[in-house]
């Protein structure tokens, strides 16, 4: 075992605070990565707080890890040590099941491992997340990073991006299509870039007349203020597909109502029952579909990477130094960053810096 600095919640009302940890011994097929980045999720924090009843201290969160390769288990081939790599939201999956063996590990039969919080398939440790010096991963589980991006802003690609990209291809959005882009946070200004750039025309839907030039500057063709019921009805009919990136609960229904016929909804926010009520009117006069999405698998992980690469996309990010992880969550929970923090890891080898 190697022992690594980290930030960890040792409890629900705890905050982050340092820890000592131990990275395992490199398996055959095993990686070791020295963080450099890491992004904050939102999820971060409903796992430190112990939102959902789930969370095992303690807690080191982090599932948008970009480092560098250090040492390689034996079996491995293909990386090399220096090479920039990024860890997402799972560490492992069974491998076995017919979603693992399309490269859907997301939706393993079994449940994947998670980056922190998972419990590991050989030793039945708990995984330990990116607030973190290091860390070890599986080969499958681990992403290249090009070149051409910047590592920092690449980071929150493996989760936030993903997490857009993925429906939007899965989905069949085209070059044409009409999208419309709910929520403008992390995964919403995600979800407009990867549509302007597939060549779709983009509406985003903001409940805020402040944020219309913020969502134009990220690609927005159109923006619809969703609270103006005048803007709202006159789209009636009008969209291909919603990207419904708002995590709390909200009524779909009149979001519903703008798509054409065979028109679909993707939630990639929410994980909650639906309130209010669905009015299943709303998806059957119109062949309406009403989809989710979680991440994606690792094959597509990398091609968001590759997408990204090729289309000069990156996440806007603030970038933070660990000390002040506590803060950077308050501000995450105002919905007060643009528009993702990232964690330089710099500021937790060297805290004197
Ligand atoms: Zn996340
Ligand atoms: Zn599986």
């Amino acid at each position: 075992m190697t022992p690594a600095k980290a930030y960890g919640a040792r409890s629900e009302q705890s905050g982050l605070a340092p820890i000592d940890i131990e990275r395992r011994d490199l398996r055959p097929d095993d990686i070791a990565i020295r963080i450099d980045y890491c992004g904050v999720c939102h999820t971060d924090i409903h796992f430190a707080q112990n939102d959902w009843g789930m969370t095992q201290y303690p807690l080191v969160p982090g599932h948008e890890i970009v480092g560098r390769v250090t040492a390689l288990g034996d079996e491995v081939r293909g990386f090399s040590v220096g090479d920039v790599v990024g860890v997402g939201c799972m560490v492992d999956a069974c491998r076995e099941c017919d979603p693992c063996q399309q490269g859907l590990e997301q939706y393993c039969l079994e449940g994947p491992t998670l980056t922190y919080n998972g419990q590991d398939r050989h030793d039945g440790s708990v995984t330990f997340g990116g607030y973190s010096e290091s860390v070890v991963v599986s080969d499958r589980f681990v992403v290249r990073i090009p070149e051409e991006l910047d590592p920092a802003a690449a980071a929150p690609l493996l989760c936030a991006g993903i997490t857009t990209y993925s429906p939007l291809r899965h989905y069949g959005v085209q070059a044409g299509h009409k999208v419309g882009v709910i929520g403008m946070g992390d995964l919403g200004h995600m979800g407009i870039k990867f549509a302007h750039a597939i060549g779709a025309e983009v509406t985003v839907f903001t409940r805020s007349e402040s944020k219309v030039a913020e969502a134009q500057a990220q690609g927005a063709h159109h923006v619809i203020v969703s609270s103006d019921e005048a803007q709202m009805q006159a789209a009636a009919g009008y969209f291909d597909f919603m990207l419904d990136t708002v995590p709390v609960q909200h009524d779909l229904n009149p979001y519903l109502s703008l798509l054409r016929y065979d028109g679909t909804h993707i939630l990639v926010g929410l994980v909650e029952p639906i309130e209010p009520t669905l009015h299943a009117g709303n998806l059957v006069f119109g062949r309406r579909v009403l989809a989710g999405s979680l991440i994606g698998g690792m094959p597509e992980t990398q091609e968001v990477l590759d997408f990204c690469a090729d289309n000069d996309i990156t996440c806007d990010v603030e970038m933070l130094d660990i000390h002040d992880i506590n803060a950077a969550y308050e501000r995450v929970k105002q919905g007060d960053v643009k528009y993702r923090f990232v964690i330089d890891m710099a500021t937790l080898r060297n805290p004197s810096e």
